[in-house]
This record gives structure tokens, C-alpha cells and sequence, in this order.
């Protein structure tokens, strides 16, 4: 089961099915940010390094190469075969993930599976691409044909390690694109552990490469790429800007962005408090708050706020911070110093705005980077901790009084990520999910992400979906073939 000391076993660049050192021979260090030791010397890509994965992903993507030769339904093949490979060791690529990114080991292993279910979900699409016929005016015979976009960079964040570099590759390899992806700094070792994976399960060389490195020189190196024709990021909305204009500015390839959010999650006052007070914990608390969808505004309507506050303290109470491969654990360390900084900076900040602090509220023990499970109450929207984007345990509390009310205070947030709502009035759920300015709502629930539904933002929360068939259109373009007819029917 759970590994404390996992086998690191790939250190290297993966390039063109091969493992080599970064051209400058740099390497840089991936941390276990629950004990602040090192776990092992990673190659760090930069320009050249890109340069060299992107000629690979452009070979395999040649009109001749295997990977465009071959069946769609011989993709999915691969891509299942690669599936199960993932679900075979388990075990080891859920203690990597614990190890390198602190979330618990039982999290770890459902990030994977969730991994293993939408590559498997996108296997099934391989052969289900298709276009239209269309009955164009004149003598003319239209149809469209959609074919993949081409190389694709895909730079992805340290909270779901695993689970983002699916929710990029199940797309782009059912669409039939070559792949040069970089993972976080922070998170390197199931990515290059998947890797391994990849070549064992005989995908054709140069179609997924994956570049361990930084984000200013070897991320940069992807969004400027003058070969690369889509880039597919998530992480924080200011570096989502700096994607978009290094597209701008190069060859206008085609951007997706998953970016933050300050999702509102609004709880009526007809619905039972306590399994309220529980959907809201596990809305925020979930990944020791490092989620992009965290329902990180919880709203509360006055007839149960006291007893809601009082339950929600008594939860972040209860929490076991620790160890991530602690058995009874359910929250480990934030993923380094600087979130740390950033989420003490902004509990700071809370307090001193005039929020009350019900149980928290400071980092927790002196080794490693765990933050005490942190609930403040009376929260108001003018408040730093009500508009930015803590990524941590802490949860705010908002009180509110009418639906038309907590509508326009939910929207009043440059983020559109995600928004719940729980209530037993199907009225008022159906109207203000249909008034949120938000990319999922979800309705007496939260967190329903499932790899058939889109997921992504409304507002500065990106650009594009991803999951589901629309999450295949960013990585599609759309050709269109009209033949002429001797009559018109
Ligand atoms: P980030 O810098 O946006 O990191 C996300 C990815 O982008 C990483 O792979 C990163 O590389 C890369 N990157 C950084 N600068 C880049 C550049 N100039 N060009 C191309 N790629 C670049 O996020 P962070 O600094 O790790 O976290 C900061 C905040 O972002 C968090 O507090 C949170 O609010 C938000 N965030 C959101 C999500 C999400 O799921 N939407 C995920 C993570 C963080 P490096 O590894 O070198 O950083
Ligand atoms: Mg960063």
C-alpha cells in the first residue's frame, strides 16, 4: 500500500521516448514539504531543452509518422493500455504524489483513479471525432472534417499533480496532437513516473515529452514557441496573462486557461445545518484548500448562522493535520514556504480587517508547512480574505439575507470558476444557478467534478473547458471541404 520511501526512478528529461539531462546540465531540487527534506535532483529544462521537445512532437505529428498513420481506434488502444498501466501501480504513483505534493496518501490514490477514469473516458472518444455534412447554398457538396490542432504545450500546476496532466493529455491524445508538457517545480515525480508508462505501453516516440523545469524559462519557452499551436495552462490567473500575451505576441496558437476563483458556495436556511456545515467543510478543506474551485466564500443565511459557525468550528476542530502517510491524517502541509507566507499573510490580514477567528488562524507545528485548519466568521465582501484567492484552510464565513441579495454579492468577484447551492427550494436553486456567473454550479452538492462534465471559467477564471466533448475543441480545428455538384440536389 502507501510508500513512505517510494523508488525515485526517473530523475531525467523525457524526450522522444528517451531519458537525457537538460542540455545545461542544471538540475534543481523537488522538497516533501512535510518534513522540508530533499527527495531528489531533477534535470531542469529550459529553452533549448523545449526547442528539442518540440522538433520531437513535431516529427510525430508528420503526416507520414506512425501516430497520424494509425487507426483512431489504435489510439485508443494506447491510451487505454496506458490506463491500465497507471492503475497497475497505483500504490507507487499514489506514494509519489503524497511524497512530492503533501496531500494524503488515501487523496493521492483518488486523485489517480480519477486520472485513470478520464484518460479511459477520452480513449472512448478516439474514434467518435467527427464533422458535419452541411446543405451549403448553390452547387455544392460541404462537409467538415475535424483534425487535431498539431504540438501542443500544456504547463500545469502543483495541487493536483496527476489528476491536471490527465484532464491535458486525455484531449490532446484523442484528438490526435503531440505533446510537450511541463509540470510544476513543485510536483515533478508522477509525471515523469507516468512517463515511464508511456513508453511501456508503446506510444510512438516524440508524442508525449515531458519537461520538468521552470516557469519563466522552460513555461515561457512553451507559450512563445513558434511550432507550438496550442498552449493549455492552469494555475494562477498572473501567469494566465502572461500566456496569453506570449501567444499574442509569437504565433496567435490557440489558449486555454484554468485559472483561480473565489467560488461562492450559498446555503439557504431550509436546508439541514449540519449536513450543510459538512458539504462547506469539504468544499473548502478539501486538499488542505488548494483547489481552484474551493468554495472559499461560504454563504450563509441569518435564520442558521450561529448554529452553522458553530458546527463548521467544531469540524475544522476534529481535522487531523499531519503526516500525509499518517493513517487517521487528513491534512498534510501546503506545498512550500512561499503558499505558506501567502496564506498566513492573508489570515493576517483577515484579522486585522475585523473578522472573527473561530479556531486557527497561524501555521501549525515549526517543521514542515502546515497551516492550522482556520475558520473566521463575520466576514464581509469588502474584505482582502473575500476577494483573493487564499489556496489554503481557511474558511470565511458570510452571513446574508434574501436570494436577490446573495446573487449579486456572489457575482460581485472578478472570478467565475464555480458556485454551489443548497437548499430543498428547487426555485431558488434553479434561479440562482442560472444568474451565477460561474463555469460549474452545483446544486445540494459541491465539487461534482466527473470526467463526462465541462469544467472551467466564466470571467478572469479562464479561457476554454476541459473534460467531457467539450473539453476535445480547443485541441480540434475545424476544416471545411466543399465539393462541386452537377445540380443542386
Ligand atoms: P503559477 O506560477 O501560475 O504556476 C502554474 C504553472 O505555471 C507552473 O508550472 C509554473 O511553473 C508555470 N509558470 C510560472 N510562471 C510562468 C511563466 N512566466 N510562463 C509560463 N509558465 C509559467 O502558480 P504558483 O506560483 O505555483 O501559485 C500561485 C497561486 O496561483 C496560488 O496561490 C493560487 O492562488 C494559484 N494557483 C491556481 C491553481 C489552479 O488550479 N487554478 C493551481 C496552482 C496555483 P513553476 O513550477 O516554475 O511555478
Ligand atoms: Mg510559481
Amino acid at each position: 500500500m502507501a510508500n513512505r520511501s517510494p523508488a525515485i526512478k526517473h530523475t531525467k528529461l523525457f524526450i522522444n521516448n528517451e531519458w537525457i539531462e537538460a542540455e545545461s546540465g542544471r538540475t534543481f531540487q523537488t522538497i516533501d514539504p512535510a518534513t522540508e527534506n530533499v527527495i531528489a535532483n531533477i534535470s531542469e529544462a529550459d529553452k533549448a531543452d523545449v526547442d528539442k521537445a518540440v522538433s520531437a512532437a513535431l516529427k510525430a505529428f508528420a503526416r507520414d509518422a506512425p501516430w497520424r498513420t494509425m487507426d483512431a481506434s489504435s489510439r485508443a488502444l494506447l491510451m487505454n493500455k496506458l490506463a491500465d498501466l497507471i492503475e497497475r501501480d497505483i500504490n507507487h504513483i499514489a506514494s509519489l504524489e503524497s511524497l512530492d505534493n503533501g496531500k494524503t496518501f488515501a487523496n493521492a490514490v483518488l486523485d489517480v483513479q480519477g486520472s485513470v477514469a478520464v484518460i479511459r473516458h477520452y480513449a472512448g472518444w478516439c474514434d467518435k471525432i467527427h464533422g458535419n455534412t452541411i446543405p451549403a447554398d448553390g452547387n455544392h457538396f460541404s462537409l467538415t472534417r475535424k483534425e487535431p490542432v498539431g504540438v501542443v504545450g500544456q504547463i500545469i500546476p502543483w495541487n493536483y499533480p496527476l489528476a491536471m496532466l490527465s484532464w491535458k493529455w486525455g484531449p490532446a491524445l484523442a484528438a490526435g496532437c503531440t505533446i510537450v508538457l511541463k509540470p510544476a517545480e513543485q510536483t515533478p515525480l508522477t509525471a515523469l513516473y507516468v512517463a515511464s508508462l508511456v513508453q511501456e505501453a508503446g506510444f510512438p516516440a516524440g508524442v508525449i515529452n515531458v519537461l520538468p523545469g521552470y516557469g519563466p524559462t522552460a513555461g515561457a519557452a512553451i507559450a512563445e514557441h513558434p511550432d507550438i499551436n496550442k498552449v493549455a495552462f492552469t494555475g494562477s490567473t498572473e501567469v494566465g496573462h502572461l500566456i496569453m500575451a506570449a501567444a499574442a505576441k509569437t504565433n496567435l496558437k490557440r489558449v486555454s486557461l484554468e485559472l483561480g476563483g473565489k467560488s461562492p458556495l450559498v446555503i439557504f436556511d431550509d436546508f439541514d445545518v449540519n449536513e450543510a456545515a459538512d458539504i462547506a467543510h469539504a468544499a473548502l478543506f478539501d486538499n488542505h484548500g488548494q483547489s481552484c474551485c474551493a468554495g472559499s466564500r461560504t454563504y450563509v443565511q441569518a435564520g442558521i448562522y450561529d448554529a452553522f459557525v458553530a458546527r463548521a468550528k467544531e469540524l475544522a476542530i476534529q481535522r487531523k493535520v499531519g503526516d500525509p502517510f499518517g493513517s487517521d491524517v487528513v491534512q498534510g502541509p501546503q506545498i512550500d514556504k512561499d503558499q505558506l507566507d501567502k496564506i498566513t499573510a492573508l489570515v493576517e490580514s483577515g484579522k486585522q480587517q475585523g473578522a472573527t477567528v473561530q479556531t486557527g488562524g497561524a501555521r501549525h507545528g515549526n517543521v514542515g508547512f502546515f497551516f492550522q485548519p482556520t475558520v473566521f466568521s463575520n466576514v464581509t465582501d469588502d474584505m482582502r480574505i473575500a476577494k483573493e484567492e487564499i489556496f489554503g484552510p481557511v474558511q470565511s464565513i458570510f452571513k446574508f439575507n434574501t436570494l436577490e441579495e446573495v446573487i449579486k454579492r456572489a457575482n460581485n468577484t472578478t472570478y467565475g470558476l464555480a458556485a454551489g447551492v443548497l437548499t430543498n427550494d428547487i426555485n431558488k436553486a434553479l434561479t440562482f444557478a442560472k444568474a451565477v456567473q460561474a463555469g460549474s454550479v452545483w446544486i445540494n452538492c459541491y465539487d461534482g467534478i466527473t470526467p463526462q462534465t465541462p469544467f472551467g471559467g466564466y470571467k478572469k477564471s479562464g479561457i476554454g473547458r476541459e473534460l467531457g466533448e467539450d473539453g476535445l475543441h480547443d485541441y480540434l480545428e475545424v476544416k471545411t471541404i466543399t465539393i462541386k455538384t452537377p445540380t443542386k440536389n
